[in-house]
């Protein structure tokens, strides 16, 4: 007996899952977190170009992309609870966009994803291409606390926070790896920067399976050329809610 219990120790204290409780965030999902990057004073990456008549700004192709995202997920996927964390032309903080994220109730049984959506930008005119960034796996992030909703509690109660953050590790590299092919199969004009840990706030901070997409640079001719495109905002849109249909 006195040899269980050391063993059940060791377990909960390595992050096992001892007691058989499901993975929450292998739930079917049932909640997207949209991030349109930036906002309000905050216009993110600028870039002059002649052909887009003076300068572009990050903040309006993050909030651009992040609707069409959104009306094309409500009408294909109309039981999906949609959050958006702007959807307007307003500042709002990291923190403000994580609290959004981590204090929305879930449905019983269901998971949630965060994206967060961002362009690129570089010293050099030669940088292009897409990168999906996810959460380093070393990053621990507390999952349950006095914020958490209710309702989300039976989720996350059966484990440790260890073990919580080791599944929240996996499904991350799962659903940048899917995001990744996603774009990688469809921008057939784009480089694939690939997938990068990173520790950023909101991949941190959202407490959830999350992916923050780089779709381009706007220091670059080529891309630039591609986010002033209505034509080309919505493909990207349309790539993203494939890869979330493909998370769910
Ligand atoms: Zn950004």
């Amino acid at each position: 007996m006195k040899r269980l219990i050391i063993a059940i120790l060791v377990m909960v204290v390595c992050g096992l899952n001892v007691f058989g409780a499901e993975d929450p965030f292998s739930y079917p999902l049932g909640t997207v977190i949209i991030d349109a990057g930036h906002g309000g004073h905050d216009p993110g990456a600028t870039n002059a170009w002649s052909f887009a008549g003076g300068t572009i700004y990050e903040k309006e192709f993050t909030l651009d992309i992040a609707k069409r995202l959104h009306a094309l997920l409500a009408v294909s996927h109309p039981h999906l609870q949609l959050v958006m964390t702007r959807s307007d032309d307003v500042f709002l903080s990291l923190e403000e966009r994580c609290s959004i994220a981590y204090q929305t109730p879930l449905q019983p049984h269901t998971s949630a994803l965060f994206v967060s959506i961002h362009v690129n930008s570089a010293m050099t005119d030669e940088a292009s291409g897409f990168e999906i960034l996810t959460k380093t796996q070393d990053k621990r992030v507390t999952l349950l606390d006095a914020f958490t909703p209710i309702e989300n509690i039976p989720l996350y109660a059966a484990h440790s926070q260890l073990s919580l953050n080791r599944l929240l590790n996996q499904r991350n590299l799962v659903v940048a790896t899917i995001f990744e092919e996603a774009m990688d199969g469809s921008l057939v004009t784009s480089r694939n920067r690939g997938v990068k840990e990173r520790d950023l706030w909101v991949l941190n901070g959202s407490r959830m399976p999350a992916v923050l997409v780089e779709v381009g640079f706007l220091s670059n001719e080529g891309d630039a050329r591609n986010l002033v495109s209505p034509q080309w905002r919505q493909r990207m849109a349309q790539i993203l809610a494939q890869a979330i249909e493909q998370c769910m």
